[in-house]
């Protein structure tokens, strides 16, 4: 899975999915601010999962829809062919930490539960006790910060933080640059671990402040023009767009040393939002 640069560094090449579901059990629920959960989901499947180094690793939880009396495993061309109303919904999460010695992995989940916000997967973490069983398939990914870079930027909202964690705690020791995070509640703000020439803001108020805050970042266009810049920024759809227009069209980064996409939209669930992104309104890049 690894693929070595001229620089020797190790880059992973983008994964997709694999279609094995894998079923884990909740082995540890924890609360790591107040609206961000952590679970332990662990087990013998544990090998069916396809590991990899991106630092954005991520596996798609299969949640049965309320009131189906299904169970994990599902079997998902049964239910295709016969009842497609009752597929369990699909729910991307980063895999925040990996252990393979004890076969098991961590993901954090958001829990947003304002009124018409709420979602199956955010409910289900918010409620899920020890020895709860999940489906898993996965796991995709497609970044990890370049070694050679010279400035990493990193941008994201609250469901960004795990793999903005992950990413921060992959980097060299002397990595430079900087991570911006948008928070609706300033009681998610965590203490990150990062390198010391990795500069970690918290932003709150209004998402567009996010934007805000990207737009004064100081970026040596020297940086932009001999391709030293690396930049991650995932977060909500509308202004995943916005930042992709000041990254590349304003700031004039390549867009091959941008990883970008949305990880959630304002009024949709995620499979409406997954089966957008081959619409119009669901492309990041325009055409
Ligand atoms: C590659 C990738 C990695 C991701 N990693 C993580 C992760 O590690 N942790 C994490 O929490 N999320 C992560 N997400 C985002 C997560 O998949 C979505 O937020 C997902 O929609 C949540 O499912 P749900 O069932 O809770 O809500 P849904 O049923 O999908 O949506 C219900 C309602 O909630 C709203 N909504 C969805 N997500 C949010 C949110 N974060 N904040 C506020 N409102 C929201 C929707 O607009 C909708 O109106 C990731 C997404 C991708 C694509």
């Amino acid at each position: 899975m690894l693929r070595m640069t001229s620089e020797s560094a190790a880059v992973p090449t983008r994964s997709k999915p694999k279609r094995q579901q894998a079923v884990l059990t909740v082995q540890d629920k924890t609360q790591v601010s107040e609206n961000l959960v952590r679970l332990c989901l662990g087990g013998a499947d544990y090998a069916k999962l396809n590991r990899n180094e991106c630092t954005d690793a991520y596996v798609k939880l299969l949640l049965p829809q309320p009131g189906s009396g299904l169970a994990a495993p599902f079997d998902l061309e049964r239910l295709r062919e016969e009842a497609p109303e009752l597929l369990p919904a699909r729910r991307t999460y980063t895999v925040r930490r990996w252990d393979d010695a004890n076969e098991r992995l961590w993901i954090d989940v958001v829990v947003h539960n304002a009124p018409g916000q709420n979602g199956i997967a955010s409910d289900w973490a918010e409620t899920a006790c020890e020895g709860d069983r999940i489906a898993l398939m996965g796991a995709g990914g497609g970044y990890a910060p370049r070694r050679e870079a010279d400035l990493h930027i990193l941008i994201g909202d609250h469901a960004t933080v795990p793999a903005i964690a992950a990413a921060l705690e992959a980097m060299q020791p002397g990595a430079r640059g900087y991570a911006l995070i948008h928070v609706d509640d300033e009681a998610d703000v965590l203490s990150l671990t990062h390198p010391e020439g990795v500069v970690v803001s918290w932003v709150s108020g209004p998402h567009e402040n996010l934007l805000t805050a990207v737009e004064a970042l100081d970026v040596p266009p020297a940086s932009i023009e001999n391709r030293s810049v690396h930049v991650f920024c995932h977060a909500e759809r509308g202004l995943t767009k916005r930042l992709r227009s000041h990254l590349v069209r304003e700031r004039g980064i390549a867009r091959e040393d941008i990883s970008i996409s949305a990880y959630w939209a304002l009024g949709r669930v995620e499979d409406r939002f997954q089966a957008e992104k081959r619409e119009a309104i669901g492309r990041i890049d325009p055409d």
